[in-house]
Formats: C-alpha cells, structure tokens, sequence
C-alpha cells in the first residue's frame, strides 16, 4: 500500500474557469514546502490522445519526453513544477477502453460481461493510482476534465467516488472548482449556480472538501458563510480565485487564500512550513517590470486561438522576464501576407518567428516572411515546419529551384528538398505515429546554436514525419545555409543557420515545449536577446 495522497479537481458551472492553473498553482505551493508532487489529466473524449486534434478543438498538442501527444494542460503543470510529465499524466476515454477492450480480447475477463462499472472504473482507478505506486510522489493532483453533470464525465466521478472511500479521509480529497458570477444589474454575486453544482456532484456521492470559487469581484465574508453553509464545506475551504493578470500570479493568490494550508489540512498532514517562493517570486519581479520593449511577429494559421501556440507564448514569457523586455507577440495569419500586406504587417516587428504546423495553407505566406526576414536582417526563428519553410525558401531563392517544395505540400516537386522521413513510408495509422519526444542532437562548434546551449550535444522535443533532405545538404551549405545540428544515429538536420545573416535559425524541434518558470529555454533566451539588440539599432 502507497502512502501517496490524492487530491482529485473537479470543475462545476462552467468550462474553461481554469482547473489547469488552480491544479498547476497548489502543486507548486506544495512543491515549494517540499512535497514531490505530480499532476495528471483525465480528458473525457474519445480521441486516443489530443495528436489527432485539431488546434482550434482544444489548442495545441504538447508533447512530453517519451514522446506522448497530450493536453496543454501538462505544459502547465511542467511550466510551474519545472518536473517532466509522461505519458501516464494524460489519459483519456479513449484510451482508456481501448484498453479495457484489448483486455477483452485477450479473453482476460474470463467470461465476464464487460461493463462501465466495474471495468471502465477499475481501468480509470488503476490510471490513477499508476502515478502513486511508482513510489516517486508524496501527492498526485488528478484533474478530471470536462464539467461535473456531463456525460462523458461520469465514469471518472464514480472512480473518484470509489477511490475516495477506498483511500480514506486522510489520503484523499475533493477539491470543486467554480464559477460564483456577477450580474451587473443586481449588482451581485450569485452563489446559486455553485450550490447546484456542489448538489450535482453530491448526487453522485461525492463531497467536495474545498471550494475554489472563481469571480470576478472580491467574496465577501457573508458569502463565504453562506457558500460554506449551502456547500458543506468549512469557511476556511473556501476559497477565491479571482481574475488574475497573469496565470503565474494564481500561486501566491493560493498562498494568500490559503489553499495550501487547508488541503495538508484535511489530508492529515501537520505541516507548519511556508512554501519557499523565492525563485517563483524573482521570475515575477523580472516579468512585471521589464526595463524595455520588443515586438515579434508569430507567423502561423491557428493564430484566432490563443491555445494554439500557448508554449510559444508562455516561453516568450519566461525568456522576456529573463531579458528584462517586455515580449509584444503579434500573431499574424501566413494567409494575410500572401494576400498582398507583407511588408505593412512586417516592417513592425523587431523579430519574426515562424510556427509549427501541418498542411498546405497559408505556406506560401510562411514563405515569404522567412524571406522577408533573410534579407532584411530581422532575427528569425523557425520551428519545425518553421524551419522546414526556411529551407525551401533558401532552395528557392537563393539556390534558384523554383519549384522546390516539401512533399508534405507538392508530392510531385521535382526539388524535394523536404522530404517523408524513410521510417514514415509504411505508416498508414496518423494517430501517434509521428517522431515524437526526446531524441539527441549534434551541435557543431562556434555556431549561434552552440553559443545558445554551451554544449555539443542536445536533447530536445519532437513532432513531425518530414525532414530535411540530405541530399540538398551540400548545395545548401556551399550556397550558405549551414546544417549546425544533426541528429548524430540517423544524420536528420537539426538545426539550420546563416551565418551572414545576425540571427537566423531554424530547428526541427520544438523548444517551446521544454521553456519552464525555473528554466527558461535558451533558444528562446538568445532570440529575445536578439530582437532587442536588432530593435535598439533600428
Ligand atoms: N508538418 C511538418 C511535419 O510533419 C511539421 C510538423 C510540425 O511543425 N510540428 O514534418
């Protein structure tokens, strides 16, 4: 039997109230009294894993080190704890009877009707407490994604109930997410749509033990009585979660709120140690009172959604705080600059990132801003397809292959100069069978990349089928765009560079998803020194 504890989220009223940030903020506030903490995401749908995800369904795919395409949500939990997460920190229905149906299969029922209860549950539970029985956690905080009363939902609120009673008082609690609102005209907080939800999860035999409440004005303390009165929970359980200006606020709101204090609390745990935020804190100093200013382009076709690119963004945040800028991050639709405004839209931008992505829309537009970018001297960074648009731009332009091209977009170019990746060829299943997670990188001496990690070999993320092709490498090199990172076993290209341009690099992989409160990615660190340099001299 494990001595882990559990604390298991749920959310009420509403989605998107956040049960990501409040479930990343109290495992760091944990984390920082000493505690080994660990988050999971239990995701309702039935996609196997969010690979097969649109980005405007539910933003982006964040991929962890051993290569599992998950909920952006675990970017979170990386981004604060500063801890990799695995594959066994997302978990999804689908995933979940796949593998209650494999089992079928292989006859391991024995007989059995298989159903939702026990089946689904004792898989869902076994997910759960997977994380737990490694041994290397003191608490897992299980989020449970989707809204308390949903469908979909339920079998995971029935294996909280199970697990709850099973592990016992001590060992595991509830925390309910929700939204208490405003209505202007009455000039008021409501509490009613939380007292129903709190209801509905009752209905299915679970109490909530805190409440965090999200509103958009102050609780007063006539309200905190009353919503611990209708709630069942004591007053100092309840808690505020206010509209925050930045996400990496919540963990000293928390701290005020004392939702720390009261979940060791109910979990048995006498602990009178504050939370050591010395670092947290620093980063936020550097983060809200930036000495300067620079303005980067992201040039992509998801970029209505936020989410899209939310470790991109938030790395931006943890290189900016580490420059001491303030990092302006305009997105710029790839399909509005080849409609003619490139250089209006561009000429503002101190620096031009280029984004991952998938298919043929608004390429062209990718194009042309990596040229724009090349013969202008404005720092670039292009990641993944990012990069990929560089080399084609190169091949084109500088080279003179008109029509070179990736596969992905012209399968019949005569210029593939990105191609399907041989281990790619016999692949017909899309889901998870790209080159995902960590592989080693090369880095060759006296390069920007080399500067940038201070190492000659690397570790980074991955997700993509195509790749540079080698046999252009020569070409490419003589004509001046140096390979300056190769994958030392299979000889893929990393990391490409011009070394007459000020700042110019292109990877394979994706930085972002490795950039951490604690650890701000040096890639990320470099080119927003860079932008700064170019936008003082401009
Ligand atoms: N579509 C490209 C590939 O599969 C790039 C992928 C990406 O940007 N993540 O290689």
């Amino acid at each position: 039997m494990s001595t882990t504890k559990y604390i298991f989220v749920t959310g009420g009223v509403s989605s998107s109230l956040g049960k990501g940030i409040i479930a990343a903020s109290l495992a760091k506030l944990l984390q920082a009294r000493g505690y080994r903490v660990t988050i999971q995401k239990l995701d309702p749908y039935i996609n196997v894993d969010p690979g097969t995800l649109n980005p405007y369904e539910h933003g982006e795919c964040y991929v962890t080190e051993d290569g599992a395409e998950t909920d952006l949500d675990l970017g979170h939990y990386e981004r604060f704890l500063n801890v990799n997460t695995s594959q066994a920190n997302n978990v999804t229905t689908g995933r979940i009877y796949q593998s209650v149906i494999d089992k079928e299969r292989r006859g391991e029922f024995l007989g059995k009707t298989v159903q939702v209860v026990p089946h689904i549950t004792n898989e869902i539970k076994e997910r759960i407490q997977q994380l737990g029985n490694t041994g290397e956690y003191d608490i897992v905080i299980t989020e449970i994604g989707g809204t308390v009363g949903d469908i979909e939902s339920l079998p995971y609120i029935e294996a909280v109930r199970q697990l709850r009673w099973e592990l016992g008082d001590d060992n595991a609690l509830v925390i309910h997410l929700t939204l208490v609102p405003y209505l202007s005209a009455a000039k008021e907080l409501k509490t009613k749509p939380t007292q129903h939800s709190v209801k509905t999860l009752m209905e299915s035999g679970i109490k909530a033990d805190i409440l965090v409440c999200r509103t958009e004005h102050d609780l007063s303390d006539d309200l905190r009585t009353k919503l611990a009165l209708f709630c069942n929970v004591k007053k100092e359980a309840v808690i505020q979660s206010i509209d925050a200006s930045t996400i990496y606020d919540v963990p000293n709101m928390m701290l005020k709120e004392g939702l720390d204090t009261v979940t060791l609390k109910k979990l048995g745990i006498d602990d009178s140690t504050e939370p050591d935020l010395k670092r947290w804190n620093e980063f936020l100093q550097r983060h809200k009172n930036p000495k300067g200013e620079v303005t980067i382009g992201l040039i992509g076709k998801y970029v209505e959604l936020q989410d899209s690119y939310k470790s991109i963004l938030e790395a931006f945040i943890h290189a900016g705080a580490e420059n001491e800028v303030r990092v302006n991050v305009v997105p710029i639709h790839s399909e509005d600059i080849e409609n003619g405004a490139l250089e209006d839209i561009l000429k503002r931008m101190d620096g031009i990132l280029v984004a991952p992505g998938f298919g043929e829309r608004g390429i062209e537009g990718k194009i042309q801003a990596v040229r724009y970018a090349r013969e202008n001297n404005v720092p670039f960074l292009g990641i993944c397809l990012g990069m990929q648009m560089a080399v084609i731009e190169y091949s084109r332009n500088v080279l003179g292959l008109s029509d070179a091209s990736s596969t992905e977009m012209n399968s019949s170019t005569q210029n593939p100069v990105i191609n399907l990746m041989e281990s790619q060829k016999n692949i017909t299943d899309m889901g998870g069978t790209m080159r995902l997670g960590a592989w080693n990188c090369a880095v060759t001496e006296n390069t920007i990349a080399h500067k940038v990690y201070g190492e000659t070999m690397i570790s980074e993320r991955h997700r993509h089928r195509y790749e540079y092709n080698n046999a252009y490498r020569y070409q490419l090199e003589e004509a001046g765009m140096k390979a300056t990172g190769i994958n030392p076993d299979t000889q893929l290209v990393e990391i490409v560079e011009i070394p007459k341009h000020p700042w110019f690099v292109g990877v394979q992989y994706h930085p972002e998803y490795k950039s951490t409160v604690a650890n701000p990615h040096p890639l990320f660190v470099a080119f927003v020194k860079a932008v700064h340099d170019y936008a003082a001299k401009k």
